[in-house]
């Protein structure tokens, strides 16, 4: 039986201790249900990359703001509030100069 590699530090020497995995290099602890109810939710951004709540993004292009002429220009920068688990328009953002709005998350990069 193979463990799946510590969270923390990507070691492949991972040993359980009763319901929990060890990690003997750094000596993290974690239950591996735990971790797979969390990840739950996969968002990615414009480069791959998973998103997660509190997360800072930029604007990776121009965005319309429906029902408005004004436009999110590429650059703008955001802050994730939450990551919902959607088709499009994942993240409950609060983007500067705009306020609160959902944002698609491949039109954003981590900041
Ligand atoms: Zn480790």
């Amino acid at each position: 039986m193979s463990f799946p590699p510590c969270p923390s530090c990507q070691s492949e020497y991972v040993y359980q201790d009763l319901s929990h995995l060890v990690c003997p290099e750094c000596s993290y602890e974690w239950n591996p249900q735990e971790v797979e109810e969390d990840d739950v939710v996969k968002v990615k951004d414009a480069n791959g990359a998973l998103l997660a709540d509190g997360d800072k993004v930029i604007v990776v292009k121009d965005l319309k703001i429906k029902g408005s002429s004004q436009v999110i220009k590429i650059g703008t920068k955001a802050l994730v509030r939450r990551v919902l688990d959607k088709k499009d328009h994942e993240l409950d953002c609060k983007v500067d100069g705009v306020g609160e709005m959902m944002v698609t998350a491949k039109f954003v990069k981590k900041a």
